[in-house]
């Protein structure tokens, strides 16, 4: 079998084999469900427990403030949506911005089919949201503000912290989505003023389909999935033993080497982007230079199409992404590339890489090889570069 050189970590991680040994006794021995009365379910229900202590410390918050999910989109789902209706009678209105995840988007767009006003803010160039159009936005009505705490398509660190304070000046909630950071950049709730935040466990090397909710305590949000009592009756369901206790182990390897991982990453990413820079012209580094995501690299080509890059770069066995899991397949131009202001014909050439700690320099080398080689093919195909060539 070819070698497969992963670079796709923005869309989802391979589960640390600590977290699958940590899972596995929850499938074959303590099968119990944790919200039984037999002394057999305890073991699930302690370790349910552990894993939420673990999640808890690892972002400044209490155990009882956190709610597991089925992942980061229900929990963007929950937070627009229930702090809507618990706050209709103060206000309908919602601050958000161009570049969330569609969990956010959509999750906005139908609240405004029914009844809610939102306002969608512009970033720069950089994707960056800027705090004083965050607070020129607030208004008599507003009960939301929710920002991301970093882009998913090109790795900008938005400035949350400063974001926080002003929704805590206004007395106004404040939702981010944490699902690129939770466990890969230090988060304070309390510090950052953070009343609602969004993680999700296959970002950090924990298994799909397991989430949590962050919800400040004393906040009134009603369940969002309605049947048994559990997760303080506001989000029945069995729980997820195995995937929560995969959750928690990969959070507490994540927490405990965040600072030498995210340096790793960082310094191959920047020789990354360096050598692509370098090397390949005619192209534009997505996002910030320097408030970006450890792992992030996202491009534009000029003159070709992503979606023809990342099929070559497949047959290399490299897999990389032109935006999000989410919009790979469209034909429209991904939302976030438009809003820092790209063209289409731009933005139809990105590239996002994303690395790991697990990444290798040689996986690097021989990956921005190839994208060289396979920029340069397309581009000779090209009857655009040939124009562009001409008028240069
Ligand atoms: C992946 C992602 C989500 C969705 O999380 P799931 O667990 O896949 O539902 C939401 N927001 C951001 C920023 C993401 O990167």
């Amino acid at each position: 079998m070819k070698k497969l050189i992963y670079l796709d970590n923005a869309a989802t991680t391979r589960v640390a084999p600590e977290a699958v040994d940590a899972m596995m006794p929850y499938f074959t021995e303590y099968y119990g469900n944790p919200s039984a009365i037999y002394s057999f379910a305890g073991e699930a229900k302690r370790a349910i427990e552990e894993a939420r202590r673990t999640l808890a410390a690892g972002i400044g918050a209490k155990p009882e403030e956190i709610y597991f999910t089925g992942g980061g989109s229900e929990s963007d789902n929950w937070a627009l949506k229930a702090a809507a209706e618990a706050y209709a009678a103060k206000g309908k209105h919602i601050i958000t911005t161009k570049i969330e995840h569609h969990a956010i988007l959509h999750t906005a767009e139908y609240l405004e089919k029914n009844g809610c006003e939102v306002t969608y803010l512009d970033v720069d160039e950089n994707g960056l949201v800027s705090p004083g159009a965050v607070r020129a936005a607030i208004r008599p009505g507003t009960i939301l503000i929710s920002v991301m705490m970093a882009n998913n398509e090109i790795g900008t660190v938005e400035p949350v912290r400063e974001i926080g304070a002003i929704a805590k000046e206004h007395g106004i909630l404040f939702h981010t989505d944490a699902v690129q950071t939770f466990g890969h950049m230090p988060i304070d709730v309390n510090e950052m003023n953070i009343d609602l935040l969004s993680a999700s466990a296959h970002k950090l090397n924990g298994p799909k389909g397991v989430g949590l909710l962050y919800i400040r305590q004393g906040l009134k949000l009603r369940a969002f999935v309605h049947g048994g009592a559990q997760e303080r009756q506001r989000r029945a369901g069995t729980h997820n033993t195995a995937g929560i206790v995969g959750f928690g182990k990969a959070a507490e390897l994540a927490f405990h080497s965040m600072e030498q991982r995210a340096e790793y990453e960082m310094r191959l990413r920047d020789y990354l982007i360096g050598r692509i820079l370098d090397e390949i012209p005619y192209v534009r580094l997505n996002g910030d230079r320097t408030k970006r995501l450890p792992g992030n690299a996202s491009f534009c080509f000029r003159f070709i199409e992503g979606e023809s890059l990342l099929i070559l770069l497949d047959q290399n066995g490299i897999c990389a992404s032109s935006g999000s899991a989410c919009t790979s397949g469209a034909l429209e131009p991904s939302h976030v590339l438009l809003a820092i202001g790209l063209p289409h014909e731009i933005a139809h050439g990105s590239l996002r890489i994303s690395l790991s700690f697990q990444t290798t320099k040689e996986e690097v080398d021989f990956a921005v090889d190839k994208i060289k080689e396979i920029v340069e093919r397309l581009r000779n195909m090209s009857p655009l570069y040939e124009d562009a060539l001409k008028n240069i």
